[in-house]
């Protein structure tokens, strides 16, 4: 090794063996190398008995994998640099020109807005379902049907399905996987921790780890988990042929996150129905949306099946303030930032309109405000909530 350019590069330094920390090394890769020959052409890199390649998985990524699925109670876990990756490499992994996919109407409006774009050119059809009604779902299932999704609590309107009821409904009707129908949950909202996705009987639970499993408001991840090893294959097959790599960086910041995921939920959901109780005494709302008020829609399911309830609410005006004093009102709120997510640690306000955000029939006519509640003082943010009400004139 004589020249300083390739001295550079094979350095003869190894860190010492002995060192211990709290957190793991974070380990960045696209290329693996592999000892010999030999190695390279027996490896198998659909398990994670080796390394092969950056996009198969490095000791980083298995160990964010194996994190998730255990917090999920699943066995086998696959990352996307999103939440929305994740949704819709369940739908890629699923689905052929052919099949039907049926979504919740309340569901993540990506997820529908996926499915009626890009899934409807490739020849898949999409329906929407009231989650609220195990009924409809079984009336709109088909021998076409492949892949059901499911939200709890709902996006935006936060409804909280019956889901062993939804799950009942699918299974009456067709066989589980791999021949029948896959039932895919999203679990953004219950994170693992609200209730437990696989109990509720359903074969995939995806995540979007940007929220709750991150917390910090500056990482996009997603992560879809299952407990068996066909569906798994499957996902694992289309994650790598779409190359949907996560980098390091970020997977040590959701690993940085979970240690606080548990603490910060809870504490974000006692701030939460701390402010939707004292919400739903103001005269200003046709109703405050949160699963833990008796009158929520799905409360007595989400009393039943969950232990939490996570950090949005909304607000669902009365439809003759007009949708200037709604705006006025979020513009003036100060610790509530205008902006999309939650779980991060700043509390957040966004503005809806029922009818543009769902292809069924709405029960809410006037403007739609969701709070997603940070870790700030319950009583600075009632406060907050309280002056710019004031401002707005309500
Ligand atoms: C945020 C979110 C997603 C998508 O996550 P991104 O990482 O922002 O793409 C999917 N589903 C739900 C319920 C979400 O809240």
């Amino acid at each position: 090794m004589s020249e300083l350019s390739t001295q550079l590069i094979h350095h003869p330094y190894r860190p010492p063996a002995g060192f211990e920390a709290i957190t793991q090394p974070v380990h960045k890769a696209s290329t693996v190398i592999f000892p010999n020959v030999q190695a390279l052409r027996e490896r198998d890199w659909t398990h994670q008995h080796g390394y092969s390649y950056g996009l198969a998985g490095t000791p980083t990524s298995f160990m964010l994998e194996e994190r998730i699925a255990s917090l999920e109670g699943g066995r086998y876990c696959a990352l996307a640099p999103s939440g929305l990756a994740a949704l819709s490499l369940v739908d890629m992994a699923f689905l052929s020109a052919g099949d039907e996919l049926l979504i919740p109407d309340n569901a993540y409006g990506p997820n529908k807005a996926f499915a009626q774009h890009e899934l409807k050119r490739w020849g898949i059809a999409c329906a929407f379902y009231d989650p609220m009604n195990p009924a409809d779902l079984a009336a709109k299932l088909s021998p076409r049907t492949r892949l059901v999704w499911l939200e709890a609590a709902g996006s935006i309107t936060l409804e909280f399905p019956d889901l062993p009821a939804l799950v009942a409904a699918v299974r009456s009707q067709a066989p589980a996987h791999p021949q029948g129908i896959v039932i895919a949950l999203d679990n953004t909202w219950g994170a693992g921790l609200a209730f437990k996705a696989f109990e509720m009987g359903v074969d995939v639970s995806m995540q979007a780890l940007t929220k709750y499993p991150s917390g910090g408001a500056d990482v996009l991840m997603g992560s879809v988990v299952t407990r068996d090893e066909v569906l798994h294959h499957q996902v694992l097959l289309c994650h790598t042929r779409l190359g949907l790599g996560v980098a390091a960086n970020d997977i040590e910041l959701v690993l940085r996150g979970l240690p606080s995921m548990v603490v910060r939920y809870a504490a974000q959901d006692a701030s939460t129905r701390s402010l939707a109780n004292w919400l739903q005494t103001l005269p200003h709302f046709d109703q405050v949306l949160h699963p833990a008020l008796s009158s929520s829609p799905g409360h007595a399911a989400w009393k039943r099946d969950c232990s939490g309830a996570a950090c949005l609410l909304s607000l669902a005006f009365r439809p003759e303030i007009s949708q200037a004093q709604v705006d006025l009102f979020c513009d003036s709120l100060r610790l509530f930032k205008i902006g999309h997510s939650w779980a991060g640690p700043m509390s957040l306000c966004a503005v809806y309109q029922a009818a543009s955000i769902r292809s069924l029939p709405s029960a809410y006519r006037g403007p739609l405000v969701r709070l997603a509640v940070g870790l700030e003082s319950t009583e600075d943010l009632r406060q907050d909530l309280a002056q710019a009400f004031a401002r707005a004139g309500l």
